[in-house]
């Protein structure tokens, strides 16, 4: 059997690293980016219980060498820049155990080193399409290294090519994009805090959001957010020190030393700062008429509030890789079949993340109460939400 896998991100290590391991099965996995490309180096991710969960049962050992690159994220809280506490949670209580902080650079190291050689670095894919003979099969070609090369007659197709995923756009159309009013910043710095930053933490002025954390070597991500019209772009002034400075400083109140801190550090860094802006894309799980699978984010395009991108990729990737070996080796062939089964696993359990990403987002749109809505997150409705976000991974022991 043939198995192709287009990216070598979250999804396709942890794919070509379970596939890899069927007899008798032939996984190629073709990566754009060179092995040692640094380029997501300036972002920190805090990764979910539940991904630490779903890939722990699958691969404990690909597991725990991810969190020998983290430092485990155990605490949630949600405070004003003047240092007001609304928010104050041990993930203990609504998850099974501790999530991962990483550097997004670091994450990808562990998992290319785990899914090995089957991933071909450096390939420009140059086409995609159904085969002639077996019109449920593809075929792809490639360059690598000034050279063509082409694979015809496989079996599945695994997309894994993140957000703006090319196969998704050549095999199933084209996916419409909803921006949901809110702009995001993103920036990496060495640790000055002196302690002030180390576990997860979020301060509000107004819907004015800072959120920053510490993460491996030593090192602090801070991400900033405001709200914009949703179809506005993100204009040069709003992206000043003066105007960050202004959006973050409590008007009637001295700062915390913790937002002193970050409000400075992120003044200092507008040059090295990425903006984007929040967006949502629809969920789909595989290709109407043929072999095609779409995992992480080539599958479903959530707002990021509650850190489930890469988490969702894990456990899309772990639910996938289990449910194809188990039927593999039961001698369970038919890939279509298989294909059906990852969608109706995932399916529910994803509307539910993306849904309740996107609702946990309101104390960040324009005209939000960030206290009232903070408050409510306190509240038995959500923290059950939380509970089945970090628990119910849809895998079993
Ligand atoms: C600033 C920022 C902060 C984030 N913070 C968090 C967070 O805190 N927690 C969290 O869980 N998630 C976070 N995310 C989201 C997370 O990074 C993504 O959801 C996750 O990486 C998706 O995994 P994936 O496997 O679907 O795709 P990716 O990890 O994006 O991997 C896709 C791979 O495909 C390759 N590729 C793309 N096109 C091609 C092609 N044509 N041919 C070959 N290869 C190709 C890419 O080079 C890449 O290696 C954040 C994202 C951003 C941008």
């Amino acid at each position: 059997m043939r198995i192709v896998i287009v990216g070598a991100g979250v999804a396709g290590c942890v794919m070509a690293r379970g596939l890899s391991l069927l007899d008798s099965v032939e996984v190629t996995c073709l990566e754009r980016v060179a092995s040692d490309d640094h380029s997501e180096a300036g972002t920190g991710l805090n990764v979910g219980p539940n991904a630490v969960k779903a890939l722990t049962l699958i691969d404990p050992e690909l597991a725990q060498n991810i969190t020998d690159a983290s430092f485990l994220w155990r605490n949630w809280r949600i405070s004003l820049t003047d240092g007001t506490v609304l928010f104050d949670l041990p993930l203990s209580e609504v998850a099974d155990g501790a999530g991962w902080r990483i550097r997004w650079s670091e994450l990808y190291r562990v998992l290319r080193q785990a899914a090995g050689a089957c991933v071909e670095y450096g390939c420009e894919i140059t086409e995609v399409e159904r085969d002639d003979g077996d019109p449920r099969k593809t075929k792809i070609a490639w360059t690598q290294d000034g050279k063509a090369h082409r694979l015809d007659g496989i079996d599945l197709l695994i997309a894994a090519d993140g957000r703006y995923s090319s196969v998704r756009r050549i095999i199933s159309g084209k996916v419409p994009v909803r921006n949901t009013g809110v702009a995001i910043s993103r920036v990496l710095v060495p640790d000055t805090s002196n302690g002030l930053i180390d576990d997860y933490e979020q301060w509000f002025n107004g819907p004015n959001r800072l959120l920053s954390f510490r993460v491996p070597p030593n090192h602090i991500y801070i991400a900033c957010a405001f709200p914009i019209s949703p179809e506005a772009e993100i204009t040069a002034q709003q992206k000043t020190r003066e105007a960050l400075r202004t959006a973050y400083t409590p008007p009637h109140a001295v700062p915390s030393a913790q937002a002193r801190w970050m409000i400075d550090t992120v003044c200092s860094n507008v040059a090295d700062t990425h903006w984007a802006r929040m967006q949502e894309h629809d969920m789909l799980y595989r290709a109407a008429d043929c072999n095609v699978l779409y995992l992480g984010d080539a599958a479903h395009g959530m707002v990021p509030t509650l850190g489930q991108g890469a988490t969702q990729a894990i456990e899309d990737a772990a639910n996938a890789v289990a449910l194809i070996v188990r039927r593999y080796r039961t001698g369970q062939r038919d890939v279509a079949s298989w294909l059906a089964e990852v969608e109706a696993v995932r399916k529910d359990r994803m509307r539910f993340v993306m849904e309740f990403s996107l609702a946990a987002t309101d104390t960040m749109l324009a005209g939000a109460d960030p206290i009232a809505g903070t408050k409510h997150k306190t509240e038995a409705p959500f923290r059950e939400r939380l509970k089945a976000l970090y628990r119910d991974v849809g895998l079993h022991e």
